[in-house]
């Protein structure tokens, strides 16, 4: 297909804020596309080239992109500069002043030159990228440049979102939505929205009925529910296996011979982060291939302990990788095996995966293998969580024996139990920021006095309101947080925000904090949980207790199906007091 025609769609997408809108009109565009372009659209759509895991960036800004348009456009960078100045958007520059007929570039062709662009590198890349990025101006039309600078600056914001692929990719290939859950499963299993398209479109159904998880390509993580006791617990699952929850990070490990590669819990590659982690999973991890699972926490070898959270963060960083390793070095708790020379893990059951995990893991000093108690006495299991708090740890999660490992999924096969402050919720949120108001009184002078935040629609894939929060922070978190949202805030609502309230500034829905509450209300102001003629939750005295998350994307912030959950617990947990 031609870029035009692309650009075309993006232009209808772009034009509705309707999911079901969206939806059609991506499985309008999949039906006309071969099986490669399916997979280079999918990412592309997401103003990406490579799937999410991958980190591959363009690397050019604002000026680069208006200096290839001045090489294309055969003016001077500093009037193109001034244009866009007064503009404010380069693509709507692009669009004006580009007045080729275009129309003679491929889908494949301008995807293959963006490639390049983003992976030239070294002594003159900034040069060759301009220079490459004016060629392919000088091909495209107005509209097409619009989009194709859109993409390079990361900025298209078509609001498309996974589970909208996903369900196109269903109505496209049998015109509903019924196949749904068998794509998304194939897609937890790989994180790769093109891949997914392309076996479908290429190799049929059956090939994703049959998919199965490859090293190399992150799982998406199976995540625990909460009750609030141990009786609790066992009435839901009966017999069942009890670990300590450790408060570090999550690392999913997989090792392909010498090759080892460590995703974080939101599926980056966090592998060069991690050398300890690295050399302990080539020495302990006893065969060719596998994909296991754990928490990772810093350790303090002159008191033998291990460190909290807020320490063990600390490894998360890009610079001082080695000092950073001597002083916190890192160990791994395994919890889980996925995959296994060859074998598909996924479907197994729980205990059959521990054991093997057992077996698999060689003594050493860097992983251990979470140990874990069997039982169905409410009793122990309270005895094993007093002693997990006791050493300084979270509380404990419970895993059904029989379950398999859900990827990407949160369901009762694994319940967290944690301590219970009394007067509290029992455990914080993850919101996502949706806008700021700029502050009155005494930090009217920082330009933002409280965020608006929202939790997570995973069923319309949408972000609802849930809580102004106006503390928690420090006056320098205040500012930080300030210049960090101005990046992204936007003119008007994104299309995948639903909110009565209108802050002074939107952003973009990218950053998730860690929020404390005292409880769950019903109220008329926000958008969680509103259906039809109800009310939707609030978070009362919201504060935030842990700054900008680096370890969740949007999509992983807390539901309204667990608020809702939370909210019924805590009508429980009431009734009982
Ligand atoms: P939460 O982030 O509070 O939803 O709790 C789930 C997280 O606990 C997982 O994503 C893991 O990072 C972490 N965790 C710690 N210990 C365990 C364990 N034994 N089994 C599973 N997850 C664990």
């Amino acid at each position: 297909m031609k870029f035009s025609q692309l650009a075309d769609y993006f232009e209808k997408l772009e034009a509705t804020a309707k999911r079901n809108e969206m939806v059609a009109l991506l499985a309008e565009l999949f039906k006309s596309l071969s099986p490669e372009e399916i997979n280079k659209v999918s990412y592309l759509c997401q103003e990406r080239l490579v799937p999410n895991y991958e980190k591959i960036e363009f690397g050019m800004s604002e000026k680069l992109i208006a200096r290839s348009l001045s090489k294309a456009l055969g003016k001077d960078e500093n009037e193109i500069w001034s244009l866009y100045k007064e503009m404010g958007d380069l693509g709507l520059l692009a669009q004006e002043y580009i007045k080729t007929k275009g129309d003679v570039l491929e889908i494949l062709e301008v995807y293959n030159r963006l490639l390049d662009i983003a992976t030239t590198a070294g002594k003159g890349s900034v040069e060759k990228k301009t220079d490459e990025l004016a060629k392919l101006f000088s091909l495209a039309s107005g509209k097409e440049a619009k989009y194709i600078s859109r993409i390079v600056l990361g900025r298209l914001r078509l609001g498309i979102g996974d589970p909208t692929v996903l369900d196109a990719f269903s109505y496209a290939y049998c015109g509903d939505k019924s196949l749904r859950p068998v794509i998304e499963r194939a897609y937890n299993l790989c994180s790769d929205l093109g891949l997914v398209g392309y076996t479908l479109f290429s190799k049929g159904l059956d090939a994703i009925k049959d998919f199965k998880v490859q090293v190399g390509k992150p799982i998406r993580m199976a995540l625990a529910e909460r009750l609030p006791t141990a009786e609790d617990i066992i009435a839901k699952i009966g017999r069942c296996s009890v670990e300590p929850k450790f408060d570090g990070f999550r690392c999913q490990i997989h090792k392909d011979g010498k090759d080892i590669k460590i995703f974080s819990r939101n599926l980056e590659d966090n592998t060069e982060m991690f050398p300890d982690l690295v050399d302990g999973a080539r020495k302990q991890i006893n065969s060719e291939k596998a994909i296991i699972e754990g928490e990772a926490l810093a350790f303090n070898e002159e008191a033998q302990e291990f460190y909290p959270f807020q320490v063990t963060v600390q490894r998360k960083r890009k610079y001082q990788i080695e000092t950073m390793m001597i002083d916190l070095p890192l160990k791994l708790f395994a919890f889980d095996l996925l995959y296994l020379d060859g074998e598909d893990y996924t479907s197994r059951p729980y205990i059959e995966r521990k054991e093997k995990l057992g077996k698999l893991i060689l003594p050493g000093n860097v992983i251990m293998v979470a140990d874990y108690i069997i039982t169905d006495d409410p009793k122990e299991l309270d005895a094993f969580f007093e002693n997990a708090i006791g050493s300084g740890l979270e509380g404990i999660v419970a895993k059904r024996l029989d379950a398999p490992y859900q990827a990407g999924a949160r369901n009762f096969n694994w319940i967290k139990l944690k301590r219970s402050y009394k007067g509290e919720l029992t455990d914080t949120v993850d919101l996502v920021i949706l806008g700021y108001y700029v502050g009155r009184g005494a930090r009217a002078k920082f330009g933002i006095g409280s965020l608006l935040a929202g939790v997570y629609d995973s069923e319309t894939d949408t972000f609802k309101t849930i809580a102004k929060i106006g503390s928690g922070l420090t006056e320098d978190e205040w500012v930080k947080m300030k210049n960090i949202l101005d990046e992204i805030k936007v003119d008007k609502k994104p299309s995948r925000v639903i909110s009565v309230l209108e802050p002074d500034v939107w952003v973009e829905p990218r950053y998730v904090v860690e929020v404390r509450a005292d409880e769950i209300t019903r109220s008329p102001v926000h958008t969680a949980g509103k259906d039809e003629g109800e009310l939707g939750y609030a978070l009362r005295f919201p504060r935030v207790e842990r700054f900008i998350r680096v370890d969740r994307v949007p999509e992983d912030a807390t539901t309204v199906k667990e608020i809702q959950e939370m909210y019924d617990m805590q009508k429980k947990v009431e009734v009982k007091e």
